[in-house]
């Protein structure tokens, strides 16, 4: 039996959920364990555009552990269609100003900011200070001091706090961690990890705006890169050196177009990652010492689709990312599960994403890193 903490257990005193365990006091965890079976968490939405409104809310209607509870938007006229859709009551509405008031509403247990990426920051540390579990989307915040706030928000608030990196929680990522720790392949040397696509809308969408972005492709698709790195060795990166290349510019006025980027890892293996707004790509390929194995597609909603050099190929039934990813949190909030994609992972990946901007600033040099082992790695 997990333990529950304080904030849960006032939780759900405060939901009428744990009447019983109160009154009958013994055995206390095992009541309550009883309950959390039965409790599914309230979600609310914050920013419903385009992946809100056709991956998120879709998912959550197939979700075990938790619900479409609550949204958050700046358009009213989305309020009312969302609420003939799903059936979301008035009161479980809010705007960008009467946000804060969701801190009075027991419907909603967890916050899950899909804004701009430079409305992260904000609007999860406002979640974390009306007392609701926070999941942030990618990337975390625009800036490292960024993320840092978000954390030690949500640690001030003793609320959970996860990451929207749902490839964590989808089986083709959990077969190359597992392959990486059980050396299925030899040692890890190489791996060359793509995340890209071609952008080719409206120019003025917000990114390609650098004040709502914070970057082009590297903030965008160049996490998913970085993170197949890191997952395809089982390491933190100690240096990174980096190159930007621009075909557009005329396009790209004030983002990244395409970036590549070299890592080195402490057991010696090297990586190179490419992600753009420029060109389509979307692999990861792992070369051990015994044979490679590799993704692709490796980062998009799936179905994912792999092979190896035995001849095999990489196959599971597909499911909904969204729906697993949003459960595990669920999980890792009510029964204390791990947290697969924790706040430290995207801080990490901030951090190394500046580490790539700093380099490419300096003309290519290599910049150091220094995670402590296993530094936001997930559960
Ligand atoms: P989108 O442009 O479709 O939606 C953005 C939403 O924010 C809209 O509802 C818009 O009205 C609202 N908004 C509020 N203030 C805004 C402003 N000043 N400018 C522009 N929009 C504003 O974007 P999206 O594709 O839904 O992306 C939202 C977030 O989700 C981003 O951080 C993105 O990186 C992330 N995302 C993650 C995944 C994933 O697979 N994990 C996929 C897509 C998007």
């Amino acid at each position: 039996m997990k333990p529950i903490d304080r904030r849960m257990f006032n939780h759900l005193v405060a939901k009428g959920a744990a009447g019983a365990a109160i009154l009958s006091a013994a055995p206390f965890a095992c009541a309550m364990g009883n309950n959390q079976e039965k409790k599914k968490l309230g979600i609310a939405l914050v920013g419903l555009g385009s992946y809100s409104t056709y991956q998120l809310a879709p998912a959550l209607q197939e979700t075990q552990h938790c619900y479409l509870a609550g949204i958050v938007t700046g358009t009213p006229e989305k309020e009312k269609a969302w609420a003939n859709k799903y059936g979301i009551p008035k009161g479980n509405s809010y705007n960008y100003q009467n946000f804060d008031n969701i801190a009075n509403n027991d419907d909603i247990d967890v916050v899950y900011v899909v804004l701009p990426n430079s409305m992260h920051a904000e609007f999860c540390i406002r979640a974390a200070k009306a007392g609701k579990h926070v999941i942030c989307e990618k990337p975390m915040g625009i800036s490292v001091s960024e993320c840092d706030d978000i954390i030690n928000a949500c640690k001030q608030a003793d609320v959970k706090l996860g990451m929207g990196y749902r490839l964590h929680s989808e089986p083709y990522t959990q077969q190359v961690k597992q392959f990486v720790k059980e050396k299925t392949f030899g040692e890890v040397q190489f791996v060359a990890a793509e995340a890209a696509y071609r952008s080719a809308g409206n120019p003025d969408q917000w990114r390609l705006n650098k004040k709502l972005s914070g970057g082009g492709a590297l903030m965008n698709m160049g996490v998913y890169a970085i993170q197949s790195a890191i997952y395809g060795t089982g390491e933190n990166p100690i240096s990174v050196s980096a190159q930007e290349f621009s075909t557009r510019p005329e396009y790209f006025k004030d983002t990244d177009e395409t970036i590549m980027a070299q890592f080195e890892f402490p057991s010696g293996a090297v990586a190179n990652i490419s992600t753009s707004h420029n060109f389509n790509a979307n692999s990861m390929y792992v070369s051990g010492t015994s044979g490679w194995f590799q993704l692709q597609p490796a980062n998009n909603y799936g179905p994912l689709s792999g092979k190896t050099s035995r001849g095999g190929e990489i196959k599971f039934p597909h499911e909904s990312q969204q729906k697993l990813q949003m459960d595990d949190f669920a999980k890792h909030v009510l029964f204390g599960e791990p947290n697969k994609a924790p706040g430290e992972m995207g801080k990490r990946d901030m951090m190394i994403v500046e580490a790539i901007y700093e380099s490419i600033a300096k003309g290519g040099q290599k910049i150091t890193l220094n995670f402590k082992p296993g530094f936001g790695f997930g559960g």
